[in-house]
């Protein structure tokens, strides 16, 4: 099988290269903000050809001054990613695409051919590559980089600007994971609730002490904000806050990352098929409120963020758990939400009223009476569905034999009393 990953590195910019790499990613977004006023001039539905989105680039990077520090390259790329985030809203995946604000867009560069790139080890820490129109930049080679380099991207992220090279490899196709299969729910108690029980925690992302911190700036900067003079300019006591912000969540999401990391990996070892919910990702992380990384400025309710934060983690969770699962063998399927948090995964009834708290489970079939985590209910409904998924004629993954019959994990279990309090 041919694998594809992305490597992320630390890039290391002379002030030089940086302030550089900043005009490029100022241009990109400049451009992809032309792109689609361009492109929704006159109505919405509009659809110019790629060939005239094309021209119209070519055009734009001989008149406008400031487009020409982006390689020709990294132009194309802009227009590549419009046209898939229209495509993204055609097939119902994502919001329209819309304008990259200066403070709420994270600056993206594209090198799009990895023969550009150059990479030549210095030591064992670090390594250059050569970037267009930039030159031949540092970066901190904390590991090797699997199988050959096919582009890169350039990200700006809370602490600098990084590379993410686009890599890929030929590796034997895996026999078929012999291990359980198992149903995985976002839990409202716990991140990760599992059929078996075996559910996933984590720790907060943030010390006491960084997580007051950041509580203490963002009443800062909202204090600020609110004393400032309409249309003048950011003070550099308010940039500075921001940054410290920026720092702070960029610190959180790192964490977060590298927990998702680990425990898709450990998911990925030990189960042959995962069910998990599929949701409508789209309908439920805001653009407006930013990336994880940068989150948008003007985030009125907490809440809000939270919930955009969790359904950009769960979805990159799934993503991650795709490409685990293959490589090992296993399978991942997506289970249609609706009623699994409310469905009794004993009895299959939907008893009103039997979520009795956010946390607890009670089913109001007088037949069944179970009464458990509602974590693990919810998670023991996407189990059974993903097995009748993948069992179904057709399915391409019947008859692996990794599969477990239909209720295997489902054990009546005895009827449980409440303590009375
Ligand atoms: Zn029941």
């Amino acid at each position: 099988m041919e694998i594809q990953r992305g490597t992320k590195f630390r890039l290391y910019p002379t002030p030089e290269q940086a302030s550089i790499l900043e005009e490029q990613g100022h241009a990109a977004r400049g451009l992809w903000n032309l792109l689609h006023e361009w492109w929704t001039w006159g109505g919405r539905h509009r659809r110019p050809s790629l060939k005239q989105a094309d021209e119209a680039i070519r055009q734009a990077r001989k008149e406008i001054d400031w487009l020409t520090v982006l390689p020709a390259q990294a132009a194309q790329q802009v227009l590549k990613h419009y046209t898939r985030a229209w495509a993204n809203f055609w097939d119902g995946r994502a919001k329209p695409p819309r304008f990259k604000s200066r403070i709420r867009s994270r600056m993206v560069i594209d090198v799009p051919q990895g023969r550009d790139l150059d990479v030549t080890k210095l030591s064992r820490r670090w390594a250059t590559v050569k970037i267009p129109k930039v030159g031949v930049v540092r970066f901190r080679a904390h590991r090797a980089i699997p199988g050959r380099v096919t582009g890169a991207r350039l990200v700006n992220e809370a602490n600098g600007w990084h590379i993410v090279f686009r890599t890929t490899w030929e590796q034997p196709d895996p026999a078929p994971h012999a291990g359980p299969s198992v149903g995985i729910d976002r839990g409202i108690a716990v991140p990760l609730a599992l059929s078996d029980g075996n559910h996933q925690h984590h720790g907060p992302w943030l010390r006491p002490k960084e997580a007051e911190r950041l509580l203490r700036l963002e009443r800062q900067s909202a204090r600020r904000r609110r004393t400032r003079v309409r249309g003048e300019a950011d003070s550099k006591r308010l940039t500075r806050t921001y940054d410290q912000i920026a720092d702070l969540r960029g610190r959180a999401a790192r964490r977060r990352a590298d927990w998702q990391h680990q425990t898709t990996r450990r998911l990925a070892d030990t189960y042959s098929l995962i069910g998990v919910e599929d949701l409508n990702i789209a309908g439920m992380t805001r653009s407006a409120r930013g990336t994880v990384a940068h989150p948008g400025r003007n985030v009125r309710a907490k809440a809000g963020l939270n919930r955009a934060i969790q359904s950009e983690a769960w979805g990159q969770l799934a993503e991650q758990l795709t490409y685990k699962t293959a490589e090992r063998g296993g399978t991942i399927v997506r289970v249609p939400a609706p009623g699994t948090s409310l469905r009794c995964h004993v009895c299959g009834f939907i008893t009103p009223g039997s979520r009795e708290s956010q946390a607890r489970f009670v089913c109001k079939n007088p037949q069944c009476g179970w009464a458990g985590n509602a974590d693990l209910n919810a998670a023991r409904n996407i189990h059974h569905a993903a097995v009748r998924a993948a069992t179904a004629p057709g399915s391409g993954v019947a008859g692996r034999g990794a599969l477990q019959p239909l209720g295997g994990a489902t054990k009546r279990q005895p009827k449980r009393r409440e303590p009375v309090s």
